[in-house]
């Protein structure tokens, strides 16, 4: 029997800030994205438990952003 592992990067959640923020890539301000995503593992392309989870902040026009830490995202939401 051949098993088939791998990883996937998968959007768990996805929402707009609150406040505006001004990007200095695109020069615009507007609500950034707040986005948690985590890369999970796989067994026949089936995703089985999540290896790394990330928080990101970006601004959806140029997707210039940075990593969060968990507690910082959660009090950003
Ligand atoms: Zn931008």
């Amino acid at each position: 029997m051949i098993f088939i592992f791998g990883a996937n990067d998968k959007v768990i959640e996805q929402r707009q800030s609150y406040q505006q923020e001004h990007c200095y890539n695109c020069n615009n301000t507007t609500h950034w994205t707040l986005e948690k995503n985590a890369t999970f593992a796989s067994l026949f392309f089936i995703s089985v438990f999540p290896i790394k989870t990330r928080y990101i902040y970006y601004c959806p026009i140029c997707r210039n952003g940075r990593q969060l830490e968990k507690e910082e995202y959660e009090r950003m939401r």
